[in-house]
């Protein structure tokens, strides 16, 4: 079944209210924060360079396996220029060619791509292939492999597939109680790249209670681009009456940024996709709003969402930077390899820069 996202390009929002009818600050002037960094992670980056690099070499279609990115801005984009979205390898005809999304898949996927003679390009991000890694290292020398993420999300499902028999899922500190593992000296923890730093703590905290002798991960599995913004929406979020993330709905990382900045501040904090779905009454009364994005979300949208704060008074616009980002990942090998045999630019320079 090929996904079905019915999503227009986004287009600048009607106003359903004129402004001067929006209550002003109670205090202080209008003013927006802007986090950074924010937005797009070098995983996010690379795997929508990918697709967007293998239509222009390969042609139209190129098949997507699940969202190559969780934003539906991307998905849309690269579906018009011939990217065609399905669920499972086996939607995809045989032979033909199959990129992997940035969440990583499990051995079970390539080995069903392959028994399909599909041309993969995998676009896994290569810190959710270090994770896959750690759970094959740790399956290897039979441990326990307590796994801290959201149960369904795609890479919890690819990072599991790596070691069925040894990995067990804990969703928060409320499965801690039930957790059972065969040796408590022989146990570790491993974690989603896109959850909340302070949540997963807290679980990791009353796992160790449980299990005094619990390993860490060799390093973060929570990735520097979550940890990142996590940061920047802390620092805006206690001087904000409204914090607005741009992210779609199943982009783990931007729910995430809605939570951490209600626990840390704000007095109201929404997700949305487009600036047209800014609801004007959230204005009233307000005097600061900051304003962050998912890792998975390119800028554009965000520049949306201040032309309509502009509109509505806050043309303020103060950045908050909490942290310098220049990380890089190179192409996926098959990618590069048929690139560099055709002479084409192997970089992460896009085609059509612009809207993604
Ligand atoms: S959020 Fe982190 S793990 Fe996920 S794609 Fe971005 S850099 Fe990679």
């Amino acid at each position: 079944m090929t996904t079905s996202i019915s999503l227009p390009t986004p287009s600048m929002p009607r106003k359903r209210r004129d402004p001067s009818e929006i209550a002003p600050p109670a205090k202080g002037a209008k003013r927006v924060l802007l986090a950074s960094p924010r937005g797009y992670c070098a995983g996010v980056d690379r795997a929508v360079v990918a697709v967007e690099k293998a239509l222009d070499h390969y042609g139209p279609p190129v098949y997507v396996r699940k969202q190559i990115v969780h934003n539906l801005h991307v998905v849309d984009t690269l579906a018009e220029r011939g990217a065609i979205f399905v669920e499972e390898t086996d939607e995809v005809p045989e032979g033909a060619r199959v990129v992997f999304s940035a969440h990583g898949v499990s051995p079970e996927v390539h080995r069903s791509a392959e028994a399909r003679g599909l041309q993969t390009i995998d676009a896994t991000c290569p810190l959710v292939t270090k994770v896959h890694k750690e759970a094959v290292r740790y399956a290897r020398n039979d441990y326990d492999i307590l796994l801290v993420g959201h149960d369904g999300h795609e890479e919890v499902e690819g990072t599991a597939g790596e070691a069925p028999e040894n990995i067990q899922l804990v969703q928060g500190p409320d499965d801690v109680d039930a957790v059972t593992v065969r040796d408590p000296d022989k146990v570790v923890w491993l974690s989603q790249t896109t959850l909340s730093v302070d949540e997963t703590m807290e679980t990791v905290r009353r796992l160790r209670e449980k299990f005094p002798n619990l390993e860490d991960p060799p390093s973060d599995d929570i990735c520097y681009a979550t940890q990142n913004r996590q940061v920047a929406v802390k620092k805006i979020a206690g001087e904000s009456d409204l914090v607005l993330v741009v992210g779609s709905a199943n982009s783990s990382n931007s729910v995430r940024l809605v939570e951490v900045a209600l626990e840390h501040g704000a007095t109201a904090a929404h997700r949305v996709d487009f600036a047209r779905e800014i609801d004007e009454e959230w204005f009233n009364g307000i005097a600061t709003i900051g304003v962050t994005s998912g890792a998975s979300v390119p800028d554009v949208l965000v520049q949306q969402v201040l032309k309509v704060l502009a509109d509505y008074g806050y043309g303020d616009v103060e950045p908050v930077i909490t942290a310098e980002e220049d990380l890089m990942f190179s192409l996926p090998r098959e990618l590069r390899r048929d690139l560099k045999a055709a002479g084409a630019d192997i970089t992460n320079k896009r085609s059509q820069p612009g809207d993604l």
